[in-house]
């Protein structure tokens, strides 16, 4: 995991070792000395997965999952977290990433993945192919002339934080995005200190702008909304499901402080096992950890939900 969100100990040792944490190259060891050096979880928080009351994981009915370092590992998708994915749709689950990633990326997702929707650019939009019309649905928080308006202004601030913050890049998937900046920090960089991090974040903020790091980009936009206030749209308009009363039928799974709202919001949430390494970012810890890392977390987790009612 990347030095901004590990605990100061496993950074240090990590520092130590010489080991370059990043997620493209992480070594293998990287998520186990998080977890091995990880902030003692208190409460009724990180849980393991496998204490989750039966009738519980009976009644989840809808998944939703973060993409980066929760579904895919070491920056790839998985066969096994992709087939979870579809193993999970084919037992009648919806199934909905939530992501920071661009509009680019969930065009395709929505038409090519196995699921049922997908929330992007931390909750900027929601895309979805109707089946039966034949066509990709697009909905976005704010209209066209929004989007522009504030895409015209992302350059420039881009501009000042390249230059204000040594080793920081524009991130490879910015050209894709529709509303948001992407600070890249740890993807195709060398992985910077977390008082980077936070300058990168404490700029876009003097910028007016809303300010979420992930495990890879701090992702800067104008406006309050959030991947949870998004996935509340989504349900209510695509499926007739509200996520207040129902929030009992969801799991989300997540790793990194930009799934906080959704940890907090959904009881049944999950982390993947490398969530420990940013246990002192989230402020609401989900309710229950796999013991795999990033994708084999997952695949774990619909091995899980599967289990013996199928
Ligand atoms: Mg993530």
């Amino acid at each position: 995991m990347c030095p901004p969100g590990r605990p100061k100990g496993a950074y240090r040792s990590a520092q130590r070792e010489g080991n370059s944490v990043r997620p493209p190259g992480r070594p293998k060891g990287a998520y186990r000395s998080a977890q091995r050096e990880g902030t003692p979880v208190s409460g009724a928080a990180m849980r393991p997965l496998a204490t989750m009351p039966d009738e519980i994981r009976r009644a989840i009915r809808c998944v939703l999952t973060d993409i980066d370092d929760t579904l895919s590992t070491h920056g790839r998708l998985t066969a096994a977290a992709y087939a979870a994915m579809e193993r999970l749709r084919a037992a009648g689950r919806l199934v909905i990433p939530i992501t920071g990633r661009p509009a680019g990326w969930c065009d395709h997702i929505a038409r090519m993945w196995p699921v049922d929707a997908v929330v992007g650019e931390n909750g900027a939009l929601y895309m979805r192919y109707d089946a039966a019309q034949r066509r990709l649905v697009r909905r976005f928080v704010d209209d066209e002339a929004t989007r522009r308006a504030h895409r015209a202004r992302l350059a420039g601030i881009a501009e000042r934080i390249l230059a204000a913050v040594p080793g920081c890049a524009l991130a490879s998937d910015q050209l894709y995005r529709e509303t948001d900046l992407a600070i890249d920090f740890c993807e195709d960089v060398p992985a910077l200190s977390r008082a980077a991090v936070d300058r990168i974040v404490a700029l876009m903020q003097a910028e007016g702008m809303t300010a979420k790091v992930s495990s890879i980009h701090v992702n800067g936009w104008f406006g309050r909304y959030d991947k949870l206030a998004m996935t509340r749209i989504l349900l209510t308009e695509a499926f007739g499901i509200d996520i207040d009363a129902e929030r009992g039928h969801f799991a989300f799974a997540g790793d990194s402080p930009n799934d906080a709202p959704m940890f907090a919001h959904f009881p049944h949430a999950v982390g993947v096992a490398n969530v420990r390494a940013f246990t002192d970012r989230i402020a609401t810890l989900p309710a229950y950890v796999t013991q795999g890392e990033a994708g084999a977390g997952f695949a774990e987790l619909a091995d899980f939900l599967l289990g013996a009612s199928g």
